[in-house]
């Protein structure tokens, strides 16, 4: 069952990191519970079992947590979406904003071939940069968002409403507002 509190009391607040006058929100208790994960991953299985997904784009770094938990319960191919120098193949690449200046999202070229309805995932949604760097990279490849998913958002930040915006549909488990 569900339970968004439990969720949430296994995120850990963390004031002033990584700068001052930021709460991080830190998922490691969440993951060092087998209860929370569970909930977690349980929850999304059940979201998507049955949807038309085909892949699962996974964010570096906390979004390959949980997406290769989905990739191997949906026995869909995992494709890795990574920080910029990571992949050893040749790759496409989309620039975004960070709250430290800009960066960029890899992923392989023959990841996808086209047509892909992927389940975009990672642990937060903030400014929803990344998400949109990395919808960008699957949309170059002719292949589609069919959502993109995270277990918390920070709807103050206008992530979740700017990736809407974008005809991104978005899914999340928890905010703090
Ligand atoms: P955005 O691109 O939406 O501004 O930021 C989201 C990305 O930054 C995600 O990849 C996420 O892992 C990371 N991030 C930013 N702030 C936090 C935070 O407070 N907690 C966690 N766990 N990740 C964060």
């Amino acid at each position: 069952i569900f339970d968004e509190y439990a969720i949430k009391s296994l995120i850990r607040p963390v004031p002033g990191f990584p700068k001052e006058g930021v709460t991080f929100r830190d998922i490691t208790p969440l993951f060092q519970s087998p209860k929370g994960l569970r909930m977690v991953a349980d929850s999304l299985i059940q979201r998507y079992i049955d949807s038309p997904v085909t892949h699962i784009g996974a964010i570096d770094a906390r979004g390959f947590l949980i997406g290769s938990i989905l990739a191997y319960e949906l026995n869909r191919p995992l494709v890795l979406l990574r920080k910029a120098g990571k992949l050893p193949a040749d790759t496409i690449g989309a620039s975004y904003a960070t709250e430290y200046g800009e960066a960029t999202m890899q992923m392989h070229r023959d990841a996808l071939a086209g047509g892909e309805q992927v389940l975009l995932l990672d642990d937060l949604i903030a400014t929803g940069g990344t998400f949109l760097a990395a919808a960008s990279l699957v949309r170059q490849c002719g292949a589609s968002v069919y959502e993109a998913a995270a277990i918390i958002d920070l709807p103050d930040l206008g992530g979740s409403q700017l990736m809407q915006d974008a005809g991104i549909p978005t899914y999340t488990l928890c905010a703090f507002a």
